[in-house]
């Protein structure tokens, strides 16, 4: 039936409640605010969830869907060019099947930038960050350190393996009780890069061997980041042997997808031809 016959047959209400539908949808940019949603969905292959909530597998998140607007879309673009940095399929062979995009993200009662849940294939991201800590080099690095959760899980089936051979690179060194420590402690900086020992960038890789990797893996593939691994990595063996052990994990699991040839040239540029040394 088309529109016009439909409108025939309807009474006046009908035709008012039709026309003030209609001044509704066109009074909005359909076609611009779902261009980016589109494009990023096409582009990273999965699904991106931003006006609705995606429930956890432990119902602990809370938080307001992104929605539709300019802020949305302008941080659409910027994930998709992040994610653009990975070989194409690794969003799925991360086991990432939605991405869910929020706004004040609460999980199990902490304010937080992002969650990981493997168990469903759903990465959660706050466009607007946390502790009103919105710039986009901070979203950009949270992009890509919960994406290494999800790879991890992937990879082990397990969020916090504990790697023999990355234990190997800190020998005698304990990891504390895992990230959740950060959110109870919030009077010390955790996450500046203050290269607190060998082989670490910050506080917060000290809380977990599941945490450090991320961060490493974040600091490489942040781009206004990586210049302090670069620094990190010419004073410091311990960070050149994890920045290359990181490179050839990834690697073998992106084997069949083409590597990953974007973290094989930024880990060169912090490690050159020096591991070890
Ligand atoms: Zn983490």
């Amino acid at each position: 039936m088309g529109i016009l016959t439909s409108v025939k047959q309807l009474g006046f209400s009908d035709i008012a409640l039709l026309l003030l539908f209609s001044a509704t949808i066109l009074s909005q940019p359909v076609q611009a605010r779902s261009g980016a949603h589109r494009a990023a969905e096409q582009a990273l292959g999965v699904k991106i969830v931003l006006d609705r909530i995606v429930p956890d597998t432990w119902q602990l998140s809370n938080y307001q869907p992104a929605g539709f607007g300019g802020e949305t879309d302008a941080y659409l673009q910027i994930l998709q060019t992040e994610f653009a940095k990975y070989p194409p399929g690794f969003l799925r062979r991360a086991h990432v099947s939605t991405i869910a995009l929020a706004r004040n993200y609460h999980f199990n009662g902490n304010h937080q930038a992002a969650m990981p849940d493997p168990c469903s294939g759903v990465l959660y991201l706050a466009i607007d960050g946390a502790h009103g800590i919105d710039s986009s080099h901070y979203l950009i690095h949270v992009m890509h350190h919960e994406l290494n959760h999800m790879t991890e899980y992937a990879i082990w089936q397990d969020q916090y393996y504990k790697w023999p051979a990355w234990a190997a690179l800190s020998p005698g060194f304990q990891y504390g009780d895992g990230g959740i420590t950060a959110y109870s402690d919030t009077g010390t900086d955790y996450y500046s890069f203050v290269h607190p020992r060998p082989g670490f960038l910050n506080l917060y890789s000290m809380t977990g061997q599941e945490e450090d990797r991320s961060e490493i893996m974040a600091v490489l593939l942040t781009d206004e980041e990586r210049p302090e691994l670069i620094a990190i990595c010419k004073k410091d063996a311990a960070m050149r042997k994890k920045v290359d052990l990181l490179n050839r994990l990834m690697q073998d699991f992106a084997e069949d997808l083409g590597g990953f040839p974007h973290l094989a040239a930024v880990s060169s540029e912090c490690i050159g031809n020096s591991v070890g040394q």
